[in-house]
Formats: structure tokens, C-alpha cells, sequence
């Protein structure tokens, strides 16, 4: 029954090749102990025959499945075992079905066939083992050879009962242990330690007893149905509901006793896992985790690398045990040393495989050897000391590699299991977590200190605004008795300085003041095209010859929701900077029109609201572009072209983006930019379409007049 589970599991878990090898095995092995029961209970020679049968089958499924496991080396000759096997297998079947089939010597003759045949596949199984590049696989081979032997040899003294000697069946128990460690051996990448081996077959032994005890009681007890079927299926019902606490109260009862240094390591990186989510520095969490590592006393080093603001490689943030930071200078033989950094080029085939698993056992790849790995572990030797170790990724919010953990034990091979890795895999899991955190945590501290430095800016703003205010006034006073009186020439020009620098600053500081202390303003149901229209015409009227502004409006645009003084200062700013980006030579375009998304990623939120209220077709965005045929932007510009002060002009404030953008966003919006170096720019405003109701104010227009004070506000050049 067992053998037939083991079989029928093999192939719920797999269907290769090897996995049906085995089930046929596996079943092979239940219809030959099936048989033998069956003739015990009827005790006609049919099941002799049918014993037979499968004794001499039994060798050659055995010869397969034992070449399938480790198949041949490319190239290598075929193997003669099968066919040699095949060819034994012709004059014993012959044998078994004549009527000399329980003649003494015909029982030794098919005796020795199975005997020899099963000790050939084990040897050849042993040789092609030693012979394999992993460790990985001549380790698994070695156990699998030796519980082969074992099982063979128990389960060939059940034959003796053919010679008339009658031993316990050990055998058959001892073929069920070589089905059960063949079946996990083949189904699982890596061969679990002993131990482990050990732990889940005691679990599954102490539920068996478990289950057993219930059925007992059941049989016994409660019996009074006097059905075995009814009490069959009350027992079923009850392993049904105590099967999993069951199942879990065993494990841990027995990992409790058995295993006490995985509980340990559970235990602490819980404890880790726990403190870590209160965890906000990044330094406090690195210590966290060390002291975590350290306590469960699983880890002889440990190292943790963080990504440096660049991302071009990893900075050593913290390292436990018998490592060191720094070049191996042969000061200390008991400490050896872990690179301060680990430079992404270098380390790439590391991170890319790191990219794709959470954990990479670096000691498994390096037994295992195969060609792809080698780039890897070429990597990996920048680890140092750690390059036998388990390294474990660290992914941020994007799912990108944020940082690296390497732990390593170096007193034992194989230092940690499977399930060991998942543990630590959750703890860099929850690392990630806490890095995201931390940097959202140093943003808002940032945010506030800026807020603050921004507040006391423009307090001071504030007060050089009103003492500039007062010299202006005296020197345009200076000025005009100058005009009057004849003073010498040099003071006139000195005083036309004072007054052109004084206006400088007047706007300097105003610009600032409209930056440092946005308001929304007064938005209102906005006619964009008008708006447009009238500013451009003033702006023509001003702007150098050489350069004129063209325009290509939408029709039946919606209205725009924002204040129509700031929307104008928008527009103005950026036709003045494509105007003075051309240098007198080029043509603007002014477009407007209607967008169902809005530009920036930045809102996507904002759309997915409005999507689920309002699933219609109309447009959500008004766009206005300035497109230029200046000399484009340079890719170091276009990185600091929203920076408050950044200005490759000589008398520009730097402000007039930073404002716009600002005013954009308060109005719900965004500005974006397109450019190609030599063929111009394009910015372009994206504003939500203003939802006109009963009580929404009238669309406003502003006075030419108004557009011309900000013109000249805005205009950065003299
Ligand atoms: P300012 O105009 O006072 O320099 P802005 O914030 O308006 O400040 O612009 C910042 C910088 O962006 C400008 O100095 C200029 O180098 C660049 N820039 C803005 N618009 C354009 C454009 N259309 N073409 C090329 N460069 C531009």
C-alpha cells in the first residue's frame, strides 16, 4: 500500500522520464509484495507465477531507473547494462514459466539474476555518481547507494522463504524507507541533510501512530455500529479535521526537540522581523538585523550592503563574526575580509541572477558547477571571505535590488537548509520593507526642514523687499534732480546702475516670493483659447524681431480649471524662454487641445478616480504647448530644469520654471517637457477641465494690463 502511495505521489509531483521510471518501480515493488499476500491467502499457484513474473521483472525496472538518475555524460558510450540485462531477462522468464520452477536450482539460478542484476545497477549507479562534476550529485549518489544496498540485501533475504527460511520482514520495511528517500531525493533540487531526512519521517511516523491510535479507538470503542465502513469513514472524518493542527503540532514538538538550532533561528529572526517594522534609521535597522543574526548563533558572518544613492555598487553597511572590512594585509589570519564595496559592473552576473531569485546559495552553485553558473560565481569572488555564502536580495518598492545580505556559517558544509533559506529570504524581505520606509522617513524630515528654511527665506525675502522699495524710490528721486542740475556724467550712469541692479533684485526677490508662498489663487472655469489668444498678442507686440509667435488652437476646447493671472505667468514664461532660447532666429508655436489622460504619470491616481465616477469619453485635460525651433536642452540642463535658482542665462532668476511648475501642479496639473538637441523644445501645460455646475463663477478674462505687469515681471532679460 505504501509503495503503491509512493508511486502514485512520484507522479502527482512530476511527469518526466525518470518520475515514470520510478513509479514503476515504486508499483513494481507493491505488486511483488501484493502477490506474495495474495498467494498467502488463496494460496493458488497463479500468484506463484505472478511472483515469479515480477521477480524477474523487477531487476530490469531497477537497471533504468538507476541509469535514468544520473544520466549519461554528452558523448560518453552508450551503457551495455540494459541490454545485457534484457537478454538475462529472456531465458529466466523462461525458466519461471516452465514446470521446473520451483526446482531447487531454478530457485538459485533466478536468485542469483536479481542478486547480481540489482547489485550491477547499484555499482554502475555508484560509478557514474563518483565520476559526476557536482559534489551535489555524488553526495546524493552515495546515500542513495548505500540505503540501496541495504534494502536489497533485507529485502533478498525475504527470498530465503523460497529456500524455506523464514526471517522478520525487514526487508520490506527497509524498501519502503529506499522508495521514500529515492522519491525525495528525486523530487527535491538538493538533498536534504540527514537530519531533516530524519524529521519528516519521524513527523510522518508519529501522525501515522497518531491516526492509528484514532482508528484503533474507533474499531475498538465506538465499534457498536458494527460496521467496519461506518467507523471507516467517522475515522476519516476525524483525521480529516485533526489533520493539520495535528500535522503542526507534530512538527513543531519535534523541530522543538530535534532541531533546536533552526528554532533558534526562527525564534531570533522573528524577534527581528518584529522589531524591524518599528525600525525608521537605516543605521538602527542594520544593527537589528546583525544583532539578530548574531543571537541566533546560526551565522559565523554576516555582511550587509546597502545601495549607494548612484546605484552603481554597494556600500559594506554593517558585517558580524569572522569578517573585516578592508584589503587582506595579513594583520589579523583569524579575521578574513569582506570587500567596503561591491561596484555593480563588476558584481552584474550576481545581481542579474539576484534580480530573479530572492536567494542564490553561492556554496551550492560553486558544487553544482554547471557552465552557466560560472559568470556568477566569477562575481561573487568579489564577496571575499563571503563568496561561499548565502546571498540574499534586498528589492525596494520598485521590485529593484536596494541591497544585499550575505550569510554565511563556515563550521559546516551545506550550512543551511531549504527551509532555513526561506526563513532568512523573509527577513530581506522585511530589510526591503523597513529601507522603503526609512526613505520616506529622511524625505519628510527633509521636507520639513526645507519647509522651514523656505518659511525663514521668505520672511527675509520679505524684509529686503521693502528696504529695496525705499532706495529705488531715492534713486529715482537722485535721478530726476540729476536730469534737472547739471551734474557730471559719471554720476547720471552711476545712478542708472543703481536703479537697473535695484530693479534686478525687485524681481528676484518677487519671483522668489511667488515661489516661496504659492496659492492657488482664484481658479475659475478658465477659456483657454481666449486666454491664449490675448497673451500672445501682447507678447508679440513686445518680443525681439526675428522671432514670431504662431498659434493653433482646438476648437470647442473645454474650460481649464485655474486662476487666469497665474495660467497667463505660466504661458508668458515659458513663450519668453523659447523666444530668448532662439536667440532672435526661429518661430514659437502655441497649440492647444483636448486630452482624455493627462501627461504626467504623476496623476494617475487622480484619473483612475475620476474613471470609476465618471466612465465617459470627454476629456479630462487641456493641453497648451510652446514648441520652439531653438537649440534643444542639454541633458545636464534638462535634469536641473525644474530647480528652484538654475538659470544658464546671465540675468535670469532661474525661477520661472520652478514657479510654473508650481503653479501647474497647485492647479491639479503638470508640465512636461520634450526635447531634441538642435531641432527645439516643447513644453507643454496639462490642466483639468474645470466640471462646470450651477454655482461655478463666470469664465474670466484679465485685463491686457494685467498680462503686461506680469510680462514684465517675468521677463528675465533687460
Ligand atoms: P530663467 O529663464 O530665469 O533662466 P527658467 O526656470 O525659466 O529660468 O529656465 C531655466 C533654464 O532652462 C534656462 O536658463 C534655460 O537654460 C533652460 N530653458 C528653459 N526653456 C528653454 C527652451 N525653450 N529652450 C532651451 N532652454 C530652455
Amino acid at each position: 500500500m505504501l509503495a503503491f502511495a509512493i508511486a502514485l505521489s512520484m507522479l502527482l509531483r512530476g511527469r518526466k522520464p525518470v518520475h515514470w521510471l520510478f513509479a514503476a518501480f515504486a508499483a513494481e515493488v507493491a505488486l511483488w509484495y501484493a502477490s506474495q499476500s495474495l498467494f498467502g491467502l488463496f494460496k493458488t499457484s497463479i500468484w506463484v507465477r505472478v511472483t515469479a513474473v515480477l521477480t524477474v521483472l523487477l531487476p530490469q525496472v531497477a537497471v533504468h531507473l538507476f541509469q535514468a538518475i544520473v544520466p549519461l555524460e554528452h558523448g560518453a558510450p552508450p551503457a551495455r547494462l540494459p541490454r545485457l540485462a534484457a537478454l538475462l531477462a529472456i531465458p529466466m522468464l523462461a525458466l519461471e514459466l516452465s514446470p521446473y520452477h520451483d526446482a531447487p536450482l531454478a530457485l538459485g539460478v533466478v536468485y542469483f539474476y536479481v542478486i547480481g542484476l540489482l547489485a550491477a545497477a547499484l555499482i554502475s549507479l555508484a560509478v557514474r555518481g563518483r565520476r559526476s562534476a557536482s559534489r551535489a550529485v555524488r553526495d546524493r549518489v552515495r546515500f542513495l547507494v548505500v540505503v540501496g544496498a541495504l534494502a536489497t540485501t533485507f529485502t533478498l533475504a525475504d527470498f530465503l522463504s523460497f529456500l524455506g527460511v523464514v526471517l522478520p520482514p525487514i526487508g520490506a520495511v527497509l524498501a519502503i524507507v529506499f522508495l521514500f528517500v529515492l522519491a525525495e531525493s528525486l523530487t527535491r533540487p538538493r538533498l536534504a541533510d540527514l537530519y531533516e531526512m530524519a524529521g519528516r519521517s519521524l513527523v510522518s511516523t508519529a501522525l501515522a501512530f497518531s491516526f492509528a491510535g484514532i482508528f484503533y479507538v474507533f474499531v475498538t470503542y465506538v465499534g457498536r455500529f458494527n460496521t467496519m465502513y461506518l467507523n471507516g469513514v467517522l475515522a476519516a472524518m476525524v483525521f480529516l479535521v485533526l489533520f493539520e493542527p495535528l500535522q503542526t503540532e507534530v512538527d513543531r514538538r519535534i523541530h522543538q526537540f530535534f532541531f533546536r538550532e533552526r528554532r533558534d533561528l526562527e525564534t531570533s529572526i522573528a524577534d527581528v522581523r518584529r522589531r524591524l517594522s518599528h525600525v525608521l534609521e537605516r543605521q538602527e535597522m542594520v544593527d537589528v538585523l546583525l544583532d539578530g543574526l548574531e543571537r541566533s548563533r546560526r551565522a559565523t558572518s554576516c555582511a550587509i550592503y546597502l545601495r549607494d544613492q548612484e546605484g552603481n555598487g554597494f556600500d559594506l553597511a554593517g558585517s558580524i563574526g569572522r569578517v573585516r572590512a578592508g584589503p587582506d594585509d595579513g594583520s589579523s589570519p583569524l579575521l578574513a575580509r569582506v570587500p567596503e564595496r561591491i561596484e555593480s559592473l563588476a558584481a552584474r552576473p550576481l545581481l542579474d541572477r539576484l534580480l530573479q531569485h530572492a536567494s542564490l546559495s553561492l556554496e551550492e552553485l560553486s558544487r553544482e558547477g554547471r557552465a552557466t553558473d560560472v559568470p556568477v560565481l566569477t562575481a561573487a569572488s568579489t564577496l571575499g571571505a563571503l563568496s561561499g555564502a548565502v546571498v540574499l536580495a534586498v528589492r525596494g518598492d520598485d521590485d529593484d535590488l536596494v541591497g544585499i545580505i550575505c550569510v554565511a556559517d563556515d563550521r559546516v558544509r551545506d550550512a543551511f537548509t531549504p527551509e532555513e533559506v526561506k526563513i532568512l529570504e523573509s527577513v530581506a524581505a522585511q530589510i526591503g520593507v523597513a529601507i522603503a520606509n526609512s526613505r520616506i522617513y529622511s524625505r519628510m524630515k527633509e521636507r520639513d526642514r526645507l519647509a522651514a528654511l523656505g518659511a525663514m527665506a521668505a520672511g527675509l525675502a520679505h524684509e529686503v523687499k521693502n528696504p529695496l522699495g525705499a532706495i529705488k524710490g531715492a534713486a529715482q528721486l537722485l535721478d530726476e534732480i540729476a536730469a534737472g542740475a547739471p551734474v557730471d556724467g559719471g554720476a547720471a550712469e552711476w545712478i542708472g546702475i543703481i536703479i537697473e541692479e535695484v530693479n534686478r533684485l525687485d524681481r528676484v526677490v518677487g519671483s522668489f516670493l511667488d515661489y516661496a508662498r504659492p496659492h492657488a489663487g482664484n481658479p475659475v472655469p478658465l477659456d483657454v483659447n481666449g486666454a491664449v489668444r490675448r497673451t500672445v498678442q501682447i507678447l508679440n507686440s513686445q518680443q525681439v524681431e526675428g522671432v514670431d509667435v504662431a498659434l493653433d488652437l482646438a476648437e470647442d476646447l473645454p474650460r481649464a480649471r485655474i486662476d487666469a493671472e497665474q495660467f497667463r505667468q505660466v504661458l508668458i514664461n515659458l513663450v519668453q524662454n523659447a523666444v530668448q532660447a532662439m536667440d532672435g532666429h526661429g518661430r514659437v508655436f502655441v497649440s492647444t487641445q483636448p486630452k482624455r489622460t493627462p501627461r504626467s504619470s504623476t496623476w494617475t491616481s487622480q484619473i483612475a478616480f475620476t474613471d470609476k465616477n465618471a466612465p465617459s469619453q470627454e476629456p479630462e485635460f487641456v493641453e497648451v504647448s510652446v514648441r520652439d525651433t531653438g537649440p534643444g536642452i542639454s541633458q545636464k540642463v534638462l535634469k536641473n530644469l525644474f530647480v528652484p535658482f538654475f538659470t544658464t542665462k546671465d540675468q535670469g532668476t532661474g525661477l520661472g520654471l520652478a514657479i510654473s511648475q508650481s503653479i501647474a501642479q497647485t492647479a491639479g496639473g503638470s508640465i512636461d517637457v520634450h526635447t531634441h538637441p538642435g531641432a527645439g523644445t516643447t513644453f507643454t501645460i496639462s490642466l483639468p477641465v474645470a466640471v462646470e455646475t450651477l454655482g461655478t463663477p463666470r469664465p474670466v478674462d484679465v485685463a491686457p494690463s494685467a498680462i503686461d505687469a506680469i510680462a514684465s515681471r517675468s521677463a528675465s532679460s533687460p
